[in-house]
């Protein structure tokens, strides 16, 4: 896709520009004069669909003065199916995304086995070569990665600043796609086990328990995953579940359920991983949540399919949240502040999607976010 010729004195990074001010009874909207005439139409849509939603649109100032640090088009972070999507489609419109990978590249996929519901793929495909693909078609379109983490970020700024354990960046447009990572119990047993026999990752830990007896924690989809994955390794394989009733999808529950390696313990809660003083699992209190009665389960190993926690830590207090810590989107991936669009900053995949959280949802997010910021860009003239 052909792009506009951008504004050069942007990419100079000393900004001075007297601003037009267009304000009215439903808000103000600030735009240089370059950008003017082609972000009236715009502006009157952002406004309608501002209207539409009864939000406001926080202004959008540009930052003058100092010599900043590189300004990109689009920053995008996260490198899941998400972020790869968005890529994909920034990238083909000559934004050059730098893609941040963050502290776990490729996110959910890369540590999945076979996907059997990304349409296109009739025999399903492994997660970590289908996120490989992705990387490899937006690289091909000249998107960029990085290998680094968000240390802080400032959102309301123009360029949005970030600062990554690679160095400072600034950025017209950002696409959040920093997904979410495992959930863990809480139990002080349990983070004392990490890496000596408690695991959230089947696929990455599972080897290490050949011929031994394993517990998964978990009713959805994960965790049915988990467990019929396990089974390659495990002698057998004890699926706990808090309540009877299960969040996984039938299929999923009814190849756990088949399995003659796998034992289902319904409500059913862990209170302690036992072998703390000795650095290794060796079995797992439990409790019935109905009769109270209590128990030990002795197992090698204890996986955790619990569920996801979104990645939004830095954007506390800058972007709106839900109770759980999603971002809370807007006409599918514009971010708010206390309400009020924040302008190029824009949502996707699992870190605003508490409902759906699949793959082909997460890159259908990522490819609205890209085209929101493309527009978004093109209304400001770059
Ligand atoms: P999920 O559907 O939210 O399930 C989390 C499970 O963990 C629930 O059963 C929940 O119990 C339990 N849980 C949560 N916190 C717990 C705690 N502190 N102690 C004990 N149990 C706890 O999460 P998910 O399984 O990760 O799936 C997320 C999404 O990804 C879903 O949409 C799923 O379909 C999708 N997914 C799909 C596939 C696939 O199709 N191949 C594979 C994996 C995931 P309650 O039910 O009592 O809340």
């Amino acid at each position: 896709m052909a792009r506009r010729i951008r504004n050069r004195s942007f990419r100079r990074g000393v900004y001075q520009k007297s601003l037009i001010e267009s304000v009215d009874s439903y808000g103000s909207e600030i735009c240089s004069p370059e950008s003017k005439s082609s972000s009236v139409a715009s502006y009157l849509e952002r406004k309608a669909n501002a209207e539409r939603f009864a939000l406001k649109v926080l202004p959008a100032t540009i930052d003058s003065g100092k010599p900043m640090a590189e300004i990109r088009d689009t920053v995008i972070l996260g490198s899941g199916c998400a972020g790869l999507t968005a890529a994909l489609y920034t990238a083909r419109a000559g934004l050059k995304p730098l893609v941040l990978e963050g502290h776990e590249p490729g996110g959910q996929l890369s540590i999945t086995t076979l996907v059997e519901n990304f349409p296109g793929w009739p025999e399903g495909i492994q997660g970590p070569e289908l996120i490989g693909n992705m990387k490899k078609q937006a690289g091909r379109f000249g998107a960029e990665y990085q290998h680094a983490h968000l240390e802080a970020v400032e959102v309301g700024a123009h360029p949005i600043r970030l600062r990554t354990s690679a160095g400072e960046l600034h950025a017209r447009t950002l696409i959040v796609a920093s997904g979410a990572s495992a959930r863990w119990l809480g139990l002080p047993s349990e983070q004392a086990l990490i890496g000596h026999g408690v695991s959230s990752c089947a696929t990455c830990d599972g080897f290490f328990f050949r011929d031994k007896d394993i517990a998964v924690v978990g009713g959805g989809d994960s965790a049915m995953e988990e467990a019929i994955f396990l089974t390659r390794f495990a002698s057998k394989v004890t699926l706990l579940h808090r309540r009877d009733a299960f969040r996984a999808s039938k299929i999923m529950l009814e190849r756990a359920v088949a399995h003659p390696k796998i034992e289902l313990r319904t409500n059913t809660v862990v209170d302690e991983v036992l072998g703390v003083d000795e650095k290794e699992v060796k079995g797992l209190r439990l409790r019935d949540v109905k009769s109270g009665e209590r128990d030990e389960l002795k197992v090698s190993g204890m996986f955790l399919g619990i569920g996801h926690e979104p990645n939004t830590k830095m954007f506390a207090r800058q972007i709106d949240l839900d109770e759980e810590g999603y971002v809370k989107t807007t006409n599918n991936v514009f971010t708010t502040h206390n309400g009020a669009i924040v302008p190029g900053v824009y949502a996707c995949g699992d870190v605003q999607d508490r409902r759906y959280r699949q793959a082909i949802t997460a890159a259908g997010s990522g490819c609205m976010a890209a085209l929101e910021a493309e527009k978004y860009l093109e209304e400001h003239g770059h």
